[in-house]
């Protein structure tokens, strides 16, 4: 049930791996922290972190008359998250499907989940481009949709498969909000110089050439890895990621 969720916005990646559960956790603890009511909607049917990374994993979804009530991840209510993760018993169980049965279960998520009044309707999706994102895109028609945040890493690798989510995101009528370079440098912990382990600055070349926004750039930080459930805005208030993250939370609230 979206009719009273104001913004819904997809994160999408090319490829596993390049942080793109992190980035869409980390994006909506940071609205949360600045007041906003907020959805994480994970439809990553086949590898579910999003209740890793916010330590839910025990979490169980509750049925209603009105439908499924989502977890929540912290005691305000600010914070619903709805996973598969949630749905199965055992939590070692994989999730072997053909695409039929994940459409249904995506048609589902996004329409018989009792979100309430929201703000923002984050969607972790699975990597690449699959039958997850075609049900997503037929099922948003009549919503408030912004559109797309593309999560890369600089590696040439990463940036190929980034210009095909482009292409989809152009073929499809997705609107791209705009690209979160993440892993772009290392900060040292000890004398907080930041080293290029990549090339750096592929996102940006990429973004240019496809006339998209960067929105901004994440610096590869262990301690943001080990938040689980924490918001770095919070909890590292003046780590260079925290700071990365309100720049993004700005860019898409203009
Ligand atoms: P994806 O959803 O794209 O598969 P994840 O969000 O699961 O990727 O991240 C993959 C791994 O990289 C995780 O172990 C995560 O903690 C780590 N990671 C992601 N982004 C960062 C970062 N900016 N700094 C440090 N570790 C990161």
């Amino acid at each position: 049930m979206l009719e009273s969720v104001k913004h819904v916005i997809l994160v999408l990646s090319g490829k596993g791996g390049v942080g793109k559960s992190t980035v869409s956790t980390q994006l909506a603890l940071t609205f949360k922290e600045q007041g906003y009511k907020v959805g994480l909607l994970d439809i990553d049917l086949c590898g579910p972190s999003i209740p890793y990374l916010l330590q839910l994993k025990d979490k169980d979804v509750h049925q209603s008359d009105k439908g499924w009530v989502p977890v929540f991840a912290d005691k305000e209510q600010r914070l619903a998250v709805m996973s598969i993760g949630f749905l199965l018993g055992n939590r070692d169980k994989a999730v072997v499907w053909r695409g039929p049965k994940k459409t249904a279960m995506v048609k589902q998520f996004l329409s018989d989940v009792c979100w309430g009044e929201l703000d923002y309707l984050i969607i972790d999706t699975p990597p690449g481009t699959s039958d997850e994102h075609i049900t997503v895109m037929e099922n948003l028609k009549n919503v408030k949709f912004d559109g797309a945040i593309i999560v890369t890493t600089p590696q040439e690798v990463s940036i190929e498969d980034v210009r095909k989510e482009i292409t989809f995101c152009k073929k499809t009528g997705i609107p791209i909000i705009g690209l979160i370079e993440n892993m772009s440098g290392f900060v040292c912990p000890h004398c907080t110089e930041c080293t290029n382990i990549f090339s750096k600055g592929g996102g940006e070349a990429l973004a240019t050439i496809a006339e998209i926004d960067v929105l901004g750039s994440l610096p590869i930080d262990p301690r943001v890895g080990q938040l689980l459930g924490k918001s770095c805005v919070k909890e590292l208030p003046e780590s260079p990621s925290a700071k990365a993250f309100e720049k993004i939370v700005e860019r898409i609230v203009k």
